[in-house]
Parts: structure tokens; sequence; C-alpha cells
């Protein structure tokens, strides 16, 4: 079956056309037919990048809307002539927040969109733009079936003592404020690729799964239910990120506010835009330039990279106490999957907790699924690079074929 997943930001628009089918998914050869995405939507020099029939293309062109995005989606197959736009059976749909009320991936009706729509409180900087996408691609591909796939289910069997936050009841009873979590696909995915490894499923193991890239955060899954997870009530919680302050006193910021006389909206920006390893080092969000930075001997590149690296181990640290021990930590995601130096240094010194790295292996790997942890680590360290898209793919397949999540 040919499934278009749509990951669609606020000014981007993520895309890929999967060809898929249970017994693809058994035989691991589900088929990524073509990729792109759709830059500075709103703009009239939007950049298109498109890999389809084997050729890279990238143009400029106007693009005002998420509509004429989704049609270039929908679209670049034909164009390379591999195949008719009617012939794409399902579309999946990235959602960020899916509240208390999905556990899974679902195909959208009315109702579950009144939910989706109903979320948007929940995550106004995130849902309304995924649901923009939505119905563009309900509008072009009306014979499709649309299916979300929601950052957030994955999350929704964390014990109460784990969501709950230490606010008055009311505020969880009346405005749902509680710990969601969020990257549960790229959390899932990386746990299920582990499992398959050794011909088991995520069900047969304590794992603690670290996504770091952009965003970043780290999971508990305990026999394959996500049991914590490092982001909260939005993605701003926990690990530093790219331009996300993560983890920070409450106080600290009602103090900074008071201060500065900033408006609620200036703190969300201050906090989500401003902050991370970007706000630290006044240097830049991408690790890449803040290691060579910090190899040049900038203090403030090499004190944003510290912070990362104690944030990262300190969550792993505590979720080796909430799983009692886990078989393995997994790292994904850019900075997971290719910054070893960074790897490095959120392992040392976790030897009395079981992990031990093998610097060679450790070295080598990158953006490959590879072990990386010494042949006596009690507790295994892989990279599994994060494939959120195939998931979405299997997921809406799945979907639409009333199959069981696994
Ligand atoms: P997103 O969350 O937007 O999908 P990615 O998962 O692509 O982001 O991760 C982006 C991060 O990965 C950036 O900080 C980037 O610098 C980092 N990254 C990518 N490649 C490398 C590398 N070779 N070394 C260090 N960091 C890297």
């Amino acid at each position: 079956m040919e499934i278009l997943v749509l990951n669609s930001g606020s000014s981007s628009l993520k895309f890929q056309l999967i060809e898929t089918s249970p017994e693809q998914i058994e035989a691991d050869s589900d088929r990524v037919r073509a990729r792109g995405v759709v830059e500075k939507i709103g703009s009239g020099e939007a950049i298109i990048s498109i890999e389809a029939g084997g050729k890279k293309t990238k143009t400029s062109e106007e693009v005002l809307e998420h509509r004429d995005a989704v049609h270039i989606a929908a679209s670049c197959l034909q164009s390379s002539g591999d195949l008719e736009q009617d012939q794409i059976e399902g579309v999946g749909h990235r959602i960020v927040h899916g509240g208390e009320q999905f556990t899974q991936s679902v195909l959208i009706d009315d109702e579950v969109l009144q939910h989706i729509q109903e979320a948007i409180e929940l995550a106004p900087l995130h849902n309304p733009h995924n649901l923009k996408g939505y119905l563009a691609a309900r509008e072009m591909l009306p014979r499709a079936k649309h299916a979300a796939v929601f950052d957030t289910s994955f999350h929704q069997t964390l014990p109460r003592h784990a969501f709950l936050y230490g606010l008055p009841y009311v505020f969880y009873d009346r405005l749902r404020v509680r710990r969601y979590g969020f990257h549960g696909t790229s959390h899932r995915y990386v746990a299920y690729r582990y499992a398959r490894l050794f011909g088991k499923t995520r069900r047969d193991y304590k794992l603690i799964t670290c996504h770091l890239g952009n965003g970043c955060s780290v999971c508990a899954i305990d026999h394959g239910r996500s049991v914590d997870t490092s982001m909260g009530f939005t993605p701003l919680e926990g690990l530093l990120m790219g331009t996300r302050a993560g983890d920070v006193d409450p106080a600290a910021v009602l103090h900074v506010m008071a201060k500065e006389e900033l408006t609620l909206h200036e703190v969300s920006s201050l906090l989500n835009k401003h902050s991370g390893l970007y706000g630290l080092s006044g240097i830049s969000n991408d690790m890449r330039q803040l290691i060579e930075q910090s190899e040049k001997g900038n203090d403030r590149a090499r004190a944003a990279i510290d912070v990362f690296c104690y944030r990262v181990k300190k969550y792993i640290g505590a979720y080796l106490a909430t799983l009692n021990g886990a078989d393995a930590v997994l790292f994904t995601g850019g900075i997971g999957e290719n910054a070893p130096s960074v790897r490095a240094q959120i392992c040392d010194g976790l030897d009395s907790l079981g992990i031990v790295l093998d610097p060679a292996k450790n070295k080598a790997a990158q953006g490959e699924i590879c072990r990386i942890s010494s042949d006596d680590s009690a507790c295994q360290v892989w990279v599994i690079p994060t494939n959120e898209e195939l998931l979405i793919a299997r997921d809406t397949l799945r979907c639409i074929l009333g199959l069981p999540h696994p």
C-alpha cells in the first residue's frame, strides 16, 4: 500500500511516500519512493527539496499555504512518472498532541478531529500546524484514509506518580495539566528496532532511549511501556535542547519575567527559542558548531555542551532507578546518532551503574545501528537511528487494515 507521511510544522512540510504491507513490515522491506521538504511556507521563496525516482531536485517558488505544500508533496511522484496520485491509499499525519484521549494511532473521523482540535490549547505551537496539513491533505486526497499518529500516545502508559505535577490537583482535573511526554514515535521505534536485532519484541526489555536532536528527550521503557519521560506538559521540560531551556526552576522564570517586564508571549519565546544550547553558548543551537568552537577553546560552547551532557546523564541515572536497572541505553536523533564525543561524555563515570563504552566502537559509530558498549558492560549501549516516518507509515497501514499496533 502506498502511504504518504506528512509532518506539518509552522512553516515547513516534511513528507515521504512509503510503500508498505504486512509482509514488507515482517521482512523489513518497506520502500521509500519519495521524500522531501517544503520550507519557508508562507513566503514567495519557499524552498522545495525532493528526492524521487532516483533524482534529487531543489527549487524555489511561491508557496503561500500548507495547501500548496501538500499539493507539491502529493504530486511529486506523479511528476517522476512513478505513481499516480490516486494510488495513494493512506496518509499518515504526525500530530504532536493527543491529550489523554489517544493511546495509539487512529484513523481520523469527525470525533477524532474534534479531540485533536480540543488538544490545541495544550499544544498551541504544534497542533494547529499539524491540522492545517491534515485539512489540506483531506481535500487533496479525499479517497485516501487518513490516520493520526501522536507524539504523546506512547506515553499514555505513564503511571500517575510519574505524570502528576506537584501543583494543586484541581489544575490536573480542570486544565489537564500533567506530564504528557513527546517524541513517542521515535522512542517506540528505536525500542522496536533494538528488540528486532535479537528477534524479540520491545516487551522483552527494559530500555532507556535517548532522543537527542534539536528537541531532546529521554524515556524509560519497562517491557514495552513508557513509564517515564523527560518532556512534560509541553516539549519544554527536561533536557537542554537546541533552543529550549529544559528543566528550570519556575521561580527563576518568574524572577526574570518580573525584572525584565516580559509578557507571556515574550517569556514563552525566551524559553522555547532563545535558551538551550543556543542561549547558553551565545553561538548556535547546532551541536556540530559547538563541538568545533569548544575544541578551539571557546568556554561558553564548552559550558553548553557540559550542561547538555550532564543533564542526559542525570536522567539516565534517574531512569536506571525507575526501571531498577536496564538492559540497554539507546542513542538516537541527530546528536545521539552522530556525536561520539557527546555520547562518551554522557556515559563517562557510569561504570558503577553497569554502563561502560568501548571507546573505539563509540568513535566509529555514526548514523548506523551499532553497539558501542564494551563486551563486559552489564547494560548495553547502542546507537539506533530513528525513523519516525517509517513508523507513521506502518501505523497508518495497520489502522487501515485494522491490525493491532505492536
Ligand atoms: P530534528 O530534531 O530537527 O529532527 P536532528 O535529529 O536532525 O534534528 O538533530 C539535529 C542536531 O544534530 C543538531 O544539533 C546537529 O548539530 C546535530 N548533529 C548532526 N550531525 C552531527 C554530527 N556529525 N556531530 C554532532 N552533532 C550533529
